[in-house]
């Protein structure tokens, strides 16, 4: 997606109105249209990176220097018992908007978002292969 049809371009530059809670120079913070529970939150840099890992050090350092006060803001300010920090990169992870953004989702208990988490298991011996794999890209 280019920066040009990029939604959340679109509202870091005003011309589609969203409800803000956060921003300086580099990030923005607003609620989620389409939340899983009230006060879902969607943190972003202002520039246009389509994948986390696209992001540079030092954006993503200013983006995630901001995190946890957003983050107190959102848990004080509904009130909720926990919540999750998300960031889906790529479309088999659920990204739609391709604009880095962590999602802020506040939580209760029983409130049913994401009920399903099915954990595996490694069988013997894969889990140092595949930790092996990803030490040798870093
Ligand atoms: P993703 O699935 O890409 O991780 O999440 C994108 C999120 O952006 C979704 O939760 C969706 O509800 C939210 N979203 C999409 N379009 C808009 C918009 O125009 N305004 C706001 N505030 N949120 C949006
Ligand atoms: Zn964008």
């Amino acid at each position: 997606m280019s920066k040009e049809d990029c939604i959340f371009c679109k509202i870091v530059a005003g011309q589609i109105p969203s409800t803000k809670i956060f921003e300086d120079d580099t990030v923005l913070a607003f609620l989620d249209v389409g939340p899983l529970s009230d006060g879902h939150t969607l943190v972003i840099p202002k520039e246009h990176y389509e994948k986390l890992h696209e992001c540079p050090s030092e954006l993503l350092g200013k983006v995630g220097s901001k995190l946890n006060k957003i983050a107190k803001a959102v848990s004080d300010g509904t009130g909720c018992e926990g919540y999750n920090v998300l960031c889906n990169t790529g479309r088999a992870s659920g990204q739609l908007v391709e604009h880095v953004h962590f999602h802020i989702i506040p939580r209760n208990s029983g409130d049913g978002v994401f009920d399903r988490w099915p954990a595996k298991q490694y069988p013997d011996g894969k889990i140092e292969t595949i930790a092996e794999k990803i030490r040798e890209k870093l």
